[in-house]
């Protein structure tokens, strides 16, 4: 039996460090070390996970289509909640480390992803923060701008379908016909998988591309692996690989997009639409731009950049061609849901993380 070992070269461990610094460490550097038998390399065992998520990565694996073929060939999958009947007394029966490859997908919400995230770390030696929510807090942490109090208030209060006189909330520990049940502590904050355990990969995209997808199923049948911490996609912006005319134009009007019907060749941000590319990591291959939409930052901010929301911010203040301290807040006011625009994906990597809790 031998062993192919992952490039983790000296040059490497410097970003590996940057990560840990930034987290919550659980346990030392994973073995980076995939088992040949025979010359030929085993079957990879690999497991997918779901955690704050709508099930678009799920079902983004499985826009493989034919090439699904390819992953079982190279893949056996010993893990997915979403696809097959396996139960986490499984995992934890497993060995340490046995798992070659964990694609977690979803942010961090509650006690119970947080559990099941430190279980799948324990036992892969590859940790994958798969799609945008995973990486960056995604959708999910929009709700970063609340907390418990105020989400509970408007789901189960607020909310113009509920009949809650009561005020019942949902509860960690109840007991029903001497039965006792439990939910798992829905946390303030969301957080990004890498803020919870460390991460080897991250695979950005609301969902990953399908590309994309293969281009990680290659280089594990290859074991060709990227240097650890590496995010799998472009190391541009997203406006280096969008084919648009940009004349350097300023702006005097922000449209949405619902407002005008854009000039399909030119720039979008230079006719007056939000669009992130400048503060985007390019790799999806323009897809929304393709069809006429402005980019929404799902791939994350590009390499160098830690906050993608400000990124923005700088860039969309550079174009704005008023002076006038009026005109330039009537601008201000045209941008429709700041936080969601800025931060539509990326709040929990954020600099700001979340809003300030009151105490
Ligand atoms: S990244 Fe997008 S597709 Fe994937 S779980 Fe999050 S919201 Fe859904
Ligand atoms: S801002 Fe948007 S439309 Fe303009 S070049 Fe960048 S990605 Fe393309
Ligand atoms: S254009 Fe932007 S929002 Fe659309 S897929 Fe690409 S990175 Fe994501």
């Amino acid at each position: 039996m031998t062993k192919a070992r992952f490039p983790v070269s000296k040059s490497n461990l410097p970003v590996w460090k940057r990560i840990l610094s930034r987290q919550r460490t659980h346990r030392d550097l994973p073995s980076l070390e995939i088992e040949h038998e025979g010359g030929k390399m085993a079957k990879l065992k690999l497991a997918l996970y779901w955690a704050a998520s709508c099930g678009g990565c799920d079902v983004a694996v499985l826009d493989v289509n034919e090439k699904i073929l390819d992953i079982a060939n190279i893949a056996d999958i010993v893990f997915w909640p979403i696809a097959m009947d396996f139960k986490y007394h499984d995992v934890e029966a497993m060995k340490d480390d046995s798992i070659d490859v964990c694609l977690f997908n979803g942010a961090v919400r509650n006690s119970e992803q947080e559990k099941i995230a430190n279980l799948l770390r324990k036992k892969s030696k590859v940790m994958v923060a798969f799609g945008s929510c995973a990486c960056f807090g995604g959708i999910p942490a929009l709700g970063n701008f609340w907390d418990r109090t105020t989400i509970f208030e408007r789901a189960y209060i607020e909310a113009p379908s509920n009949d809650n006189q009561a005020r019942t909330f949902p509860q960690t520990e109840i007991k029903l016909d001497g039965v006792e049940l439990e939910l798992p502590q829905f946390y303030d904050t969301v957080s990004t998988l890498a803020q919870v355990v460390p991460v080897e990969y991250f695979v950005p995209g609301c969902p990953p591309p399908v590309d994309l997808i293969l281009k990680v199923v290659d280089a594990l049948a290859t074991s060709q692996l990227p240097p650890i911490g590496s995010v799998i996609a472009s190391e541009k912006s997203l406006c280096d690989e969008c084919d648009r005319v940009k004349e350097d134009k300023k702006i005097t009007k922000i449209y949405r997009p619902h407002e005008i019907i854009p000039d399909p060749k030119r720039c979008l941000l230079e006719q007056g639409i939000i669009c992130l590319g400048p503060a985007t990591r390019g790799g999806c291959g323009a897809r929304c731009i393709k069809v006429n939409m402005p980019c929404r930052g799902c791939f994350g901010p590009p390499a160098g950049v830690v906050d993608q929301g400000a990124k923005m911010l700088s860039a969309l203040a550079s174009i704005y061609d008023v002076d006038d301290e009026r005109e330039i807040a009537r601008m201000v006011e045209e941008v429709v849901d700041p936080a969601g625009t800025f931060y539509r994906f990326g709040m929990s990597s954020s600099l700001l993380k979340r809003r300030r809790m009151q105490t």
